[in-house]
């Protein structure tokens, strides 16, 4: 079984909007107890790299392809010790695929918890952007609000194309939604001014 009744929303995004390969490097970010590192470790197989990041402990996974840390991804060191992690520099296409299911912790002040969890959405999309292999994808967990369209967009210029998915399992938690970027650009799609 999975640690987190959050796997089953990482695979019916997996299902809509084929985020993995066998043999793929997969970012986690907000990773504990580590359901979505239990699907992404299935998905990549023995040859793929999972590294989870989290400020809880996350208790020691079985596929040896799975490596954790524990930290703030909204602090400098925090992120330091994830490129030593990946052994990359900065902006280095490494990564196939960076999910972030981060959350701020709930205040109940519905502005304030959609401002949070859009900051911690921006912080996974610059690690997205740091690292992302050219192609690759990118998922970030969001409430609901009236900064998700600026973010929406701002993501626009470095894929593809970019979805909001609610998965099925999401629905009890009506706020959160799902950025997907698909298909990592360095060439911006859309110049801003
Ligand atoms: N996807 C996980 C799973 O399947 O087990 C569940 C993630 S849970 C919904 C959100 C997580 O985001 C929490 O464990 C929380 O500690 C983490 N988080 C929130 N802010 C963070 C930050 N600044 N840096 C790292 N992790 C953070």
């Amino acid at each position: 079984g999975y640690r987190a009744r959050s796997a089953y929303k990482l695979k019916q995004l997996d299902d809509s909007a084929n985020l993995f390969t066998e043999g793929d490097t997969v970012v986690d970010l907000g990773a504990a107890p580590g359901g979505w590192l239990q699907v992404a470790a299935e998905k990549v197989g023995p040859r793929g790299k999972v590294v989870g990041v989290d400020l809880q402990r996350i208790d020691d996974l079985e596929p040896h392809q799975v490596t954790t840390m524990r930290g703030d991804m909204t602090e400098e060191r925090t992120r330091d010790r994830l490129r030593r992690e990946l052994n990359a520099e900065e902006g280095e296409g490494i990564v196939d695929t960076v999910i972030s299911d981060m959350a701020p912790n709930m205040t109940g002040e519905y502005e304030l918890d959609h401002a949070r969890s859009v900051h911690l959405a921006r912080i996974a999309f610059e690690t997205a952007q740091q690292y992302l292999k050219p192609g690759g994808d990118f998922v970030a967990k969001v409430f609901q609000g009236r900064d998700l369209d600026d973010l929406r967009e701002e993501m626009g210029e470095s894929f593809q194309y970019v979805r909001t998915i609610t998965p099925p399992a999401s629905r009890d938690a009506s706020s959160e939604v799902y950025l997907v970027g698909k298909g990592y650009t360095t060439a911006p799609v859309s110049e801003g001014e």
